[in-house]
């Protein structure tokens, strides 16, 4: 398969720390904002721009994660024995600004998905979502509030965001 690699280590570094610069800027400042990252990539990808935002603002965001494998309407029905996935979300989202964070935006599925799971933890005031790559075909009327880089991508192709051994993201590149 031909490889072309759409962000190097760098790369990904200064997509994450400008999609941290538009959070606070949106948000004006990280009152009432935690992170939420669906696993298993966009956990890694949450957790990585969180401590971004603590270099930059000096204070920290709460960060969670979700598992939505249960959740997703489109394989639950296909595979009964899943194995379940962990949901951490430790803190009440009550009157809280959720940043939902993914590594690929594809159908939206996962996200209307992952917004329901979210519900169950309280009615959160917002949620904006922030994804690495939107690789496009959209089936559902769901887009990113904030986003590393578009990649115009045809069904066949892939997109591998790749972490190293500690969980960070080292490389993004689409598979033909
Ligand atoms: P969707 O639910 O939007 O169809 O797909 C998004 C979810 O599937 C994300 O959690 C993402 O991890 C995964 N996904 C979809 N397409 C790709 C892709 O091309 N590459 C990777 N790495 N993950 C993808
Ligand atoms: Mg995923």
């Amino acid at each position: 398969a031909e490889k072309t690699v759409i962000l190097d280590g760098a790369g990904v570094r200064r997509a994450l720390t400008r999609i941290s610069h538009e959070i606070l800027e949106r948000n004006k400042g990280l009152a009432n904002v935690v992170l939420i990252g669906i696993r298993s990539g966009g956990a890694y990808l949450a957790a990585e721009i969180g401590d971004s935002l603590a270099v930059i603002e000096g204070e920290k965001a709460a960060v969670g994660a979700v598992d939505i494998t249960l959740y997703r309407d489109d394989i639950s029905g296909q595979i009964p024995h899943l194995p379940v996935g962990k949901t951490e979300i430790p803190f009440s989202l009550e009157g809280k600004k959720v940043i939902l964070v993914d590594d690929v935006l594809f159908t939206g599925r996962t996200i209307r998905a992952a917004m329901d799971a979210l519900m169950d933890h309280g009615r959160p005031d917002s949620i904006q979502l922030a994804v690495l790559i939107d690789r496009g075909h959209r089936e559902l009327p769901i887009r990113a509030d904030f986003v590393g880089r578009n990649v115009p991508t045809s069904l066949k192709e892939n997109v591998q965001v790749i972490f190293d051994s500690e969980n960070k993201p080292v490389e993004v590149i689409l598979e033909k």
